[in-house]
């Protein structure tokens, strides 16, 4: 395999420690136990499980772990234990937090920064109520603040309208794309595999006896796990064409002032103003990137290939109105970065997490829904658990349950 341009220095890394990988498993049996294609979040974790399991383990990217048009290559991600009633996910978040401060703690720079998380509410929400419960019984830190001690603590916000603040001391931001290449680097050196590839369409109606790859070489394995993020929709489109809803997201850094310290993550943590479900979010200046802030709204329909990723004035301008209301002190702030990704949605916000129906040996594993990255670890798990025989099918991860009309119920 040619190392190309396109490869980060993480995924370099990677390809070189996985060539003898590779040399090392093949040298006992022309296929492999699994292969994993997709190196976003939720590959990588399979892949990793599935490593951990004792199995030969090959993971597949078409570009590179992380990269630019992925889900998972963003700067960085929240992770919270907050979901209202949806305790899976409370349970998952805090489940994987084990796991990625323990990669954090291997590495040289962060992959967690526990800056905290504060949600704040303009009146008493379910939502609000909700977590309130599901973290008390899971034994999660949630103080509830009322506006005075907003105030107190965070006055570079403009608190006007809002009733009260729950805030999550243990739970902050991930360094996405730092954490994926890391994940990935670290799973070669252990032994597994990672190949730069690009994996063809498997023939409808046809059995599936290995895979193709886009230059015309075969792979073979027990189970396949098809982790493609948005991509899922182009390798399976009569299964999955109108069952997954992959919209545009823009995400904006503005840099504070020279030597503002208000902004940074030992003044603020990461955000989110829950505002009747039409949410705005954003993490401090992390690592000198900026002020992040996202509207959390699911923008147009795109196809991730052909999605031109120029950021839209109209979206800068949403932003910019909601940071000059509650974070006046940034209303004029120059705008320093800005992505252009796209979300993955199933119809309410659940992931997917199942077998094909035609071919029981490939998972399908994929949905994030615009809050899928911190659950990278449990999500692997429950798949690797699949791939094993040792787990039962989550219902609300199936594929039944995947429906063609979208109703967001997952926040
Ligand atoms: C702007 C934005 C903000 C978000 N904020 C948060 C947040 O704060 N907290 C949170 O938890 N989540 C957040 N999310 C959601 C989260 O990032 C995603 O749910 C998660 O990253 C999805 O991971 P994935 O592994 O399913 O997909 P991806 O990361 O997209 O990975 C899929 C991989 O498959 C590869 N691939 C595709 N087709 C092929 C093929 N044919 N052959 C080989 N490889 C292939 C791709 O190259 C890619 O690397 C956010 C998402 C966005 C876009």
């Amino acid at each position: 395999m040619s190392v190309t341009r396109r490869e980060t220095l993480a995924g370099m890394a990677a390809t070189a420690a996985s060539l003898a990988g590779a040399g090392r498993a093949r040298a006992h049996s022309p296929g492999w136990d699994a292969i994993v294609i997709g190196a976003g979040t939720f590959g990588a974790w399979t892949a990793e499980m599935l490593r951990r399991a004792g199995k030969r383990v090959l993971l597949v990217d078409a570009w590179a772990p992380a990269n630019a048009r992925a889900s998972s290559g963003g700067e960085s991600r929240m992770t919270r234990g907050a979901y209202g009633g949806d305790e899976i996910y409370s349970r998952m978040a805090s489940e994987s937090l084990v796991e990625w401060k323990r990669l954090s703690e291997a590495l040289a720079l962060p992959i967690f920064h526990q800056t905290g998380v504060l949600f704040f509410f303009e009146k008493e929400e379910d939502y609000a109520l909700k977590s309130l419960d599901v973290n008390k019984r899971l034994g999660l830190s949630m103080e509830r603040l009322e506006p005075k001690t907003l105030k107190k603590r965070w006055p570079q916000l403009d608190w006007t309208g809002i009733r009260f603040g729950l805030y999550e001391p243990d739970f902050g931001a991930l360094m996405a794309r730092r954490a994926i290449e890391s994940l990935v680097a670290s799973f070669v050196r252990a032994g597994g595999a990672y190949r730069h590839a690009a994996i063809a369409a498997p023939k409808q109606g046809q059995p599936l006896k290995h895979l193709t790859t886009s230059d015309g070489e075969k792979l073979y394995a027990d189970q396949y796990v098809f982790a493609c993020g948005p991509w899922l929709k182009t390798l399976f489109p009569s299964l999955l064409g109108d069952r997954l809803f992959v919209t545009r997201q823009e995400v904006f850094y503005f840099a504070p002032d020279a030597g503002d310290r208000r902004f940074g993550p030992s003044a603020l943590p990461g955000w989110a103003d829950f505002n009747e479900g039409d949410l705005y979010y954003g993490f401090p200046d992390l690592e000198g990137r900026g002020f992040k802030i996202a509207h959390d709204r699911h923008g147009p329909p795109v196809d991730p290939d052909a999605e031109d990723r120029t950021p839209s004035p109209e979206a800068l301008a949403v932003v910019r109105a909601y940071m000059a209301r509650r974070f006046p002190a940034l209303a004029k702030a120059p705008l320093s970065e800005a992505r252009v990704c796209q979300y993955e949605n199933s119809a309410n916000g659940d992931f997917l997490i199942d077998r094909h129906p035609d071919w029981p040996q490939v998972l399908l594993v994929g949905m994030g829904s615009g809050h899928g990255f911190k659950h990278g670890p449990a999500v692997g798990r429950r798949a690797a658990d699949l791939i094993l025989g040792n787990g039962s099918l989550e219902p609300r991860f199936s594929l039944k349950t995947k429906s063609a009309r979208q109703d967001r119920a997952v926040y």
